[in-house]
């Protein structure tokens, strides 16, 4: 008899769960069609005078035998779980998502596809120093049949009183060069009103670390028909990364392509801790190419290899790495730049390499 009774006591508890299963849902459902109205009307998804409402709404309708605080305790739980729910939706929405587009972006730089699963390397100098010196790393990058050139004209420097770079002149000295070699120039712009001066030099506008976040700037190149290299912030999120993204996108501009630098962690035993995870995790969740930057993750010559290797394994569409034909009196990141003899047995070591990998 008395099991024949628990028998059915757990009968019925399976049904409430059953409901309560089915209307849980049911209120998510409704929860998700209010997240899409408040993202309309532009209000927030956090409401604490509706939370509120219904937390006093508990304690004036209850019964028992829960405590009203154990109730109230539960019903936290479902708003927090449903406030999830619209930040989850509101993540399929981000235009830079995998979820939003399947197939990955394939970015077209005078005709080098960053994307499309063939790796590439972006390699120059540091900073432009003379077309002397640019003129000397784009033969050897040349030889060695790279078309991706990267150098800083405006440089943004810890201090103040270190070379700022040579501006417009460094500019039109990478173009000059870019045309003499059939290369294509990537350099970066650090303020939104170089933005249009920019577009008749440089085939991709690169933003560094140090402007990730700086949201005028990531505005102003959304709004441009132009490529964009957007490099990982210092001590920036992976989902700060997305975002910055997003704010480019958002304007229009498709053609962006990740930096993975480096971020600041508590090791000091390179300049910054390349998150090579960070690689695989940016192409699930985005559709965007993802690039590693050797040199200003690592800040040793003797790990750009290594590190480079592992980022073609990991899946990286691009390897930069900083080249100087002097690195000893470079006016910037001196001891983290190749030679050219240098630079040549790394490209040979990593192309092996690559053939291997394929
Ligand atoms: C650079 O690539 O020239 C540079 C300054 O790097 P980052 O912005 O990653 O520090
Ligand atoms: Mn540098």
């Amino acid at each position: 008899m008395g099991n024949n009774d628990l028998q059915q006591l757990r009968q019925k508890v399976d049904e409430i769960n059953s409901q309560l299963l089915h209307l849980l849902n049911e209120r998510g459902r409704v929860v998700q069609e209010i997240g899409q109205i408040k993202k309309l009307q532009g209000t927030k998804r956090f409401d604490p005078i509706r939370e509120r409402e219904v937390l006093d709404m508990v304690a004036e309708q209850n019964e028992g035998p829960f405590e009203t605080s154990t109730l109230q305790h539960i019903f936290k739980g479902i708003f927090k779980a449903s406030l999830e729910l619209q930040e989850d939706d509101n993540r399929k929405a981000l235009l830079v998502s995998r979820k939003k587009k399947k197939e990955n972006t394939i970015v077209d730089v005078k005709g080098e596809l960053i994307g499309n699963g063939t790796q590439s390397f972006i390699m120059g100098p540091c900073a432009v120093e003379s077309l002397e010196q640019v003129r000397l790393v784009a033969e050897a990058m040349k030889e060695q049949g790279i078309k991706l050139m990267r150098g800083g004209a405006f440089k943004p420097r810890t201090s103040p009183y270190d070379f700022q770079g040579l501006g417009v002149e460094g500019l039109q000295i990478l173009r000059q060069v870019a045309d003499e070699y059939d290369l294509a120039v990537i350099s970066e712009i650090l303020n939104p009103i170089d933005v249009e001066l920019a577009l008749d030099y440089v085939d991709v506008i690169q933003i560094g670390a140090r402007n990730m976040q700086n949201f005028d700037l990531l505005k102003a190149v959304g709004r441009v028909k132009k490529p964009v290299l957007l490099k990982r912030g210092l001590a920036a999120t992976i989902d700060e990364f997305i975002h910055a993204a997003e704010y480019i996108i958002a304007q229009g501009n498709d053609q962006i392509i990740l930096c993975e630098r480096g971020i600041r962690t508590y090791e000091k035993a390179t300049r910054n801790t390349l998150d090579i995870s960070a690689v695989p995790i940016l192409k699930k969740e985005t559709h965007l190419p993802v690039v590693v930057d050797v040199t200003h993750s690592t800040g040793r010559k003797d790990l750009l290899l290594p590190t480079a290797k592992a980022a073609l394994a990991i899946g990286a569409d691009a390897v930069m790495a900083e080249v100087h034909p002097d690195p000893a009196v470079a006016l910037s990141d001196s001891a983290q730049q190749m030679d050219i003899p240098q630079f040549h047995e790394f490209m040979e070591e990593l192309k092996s390499f690559k053939n291997k990998l394929q």
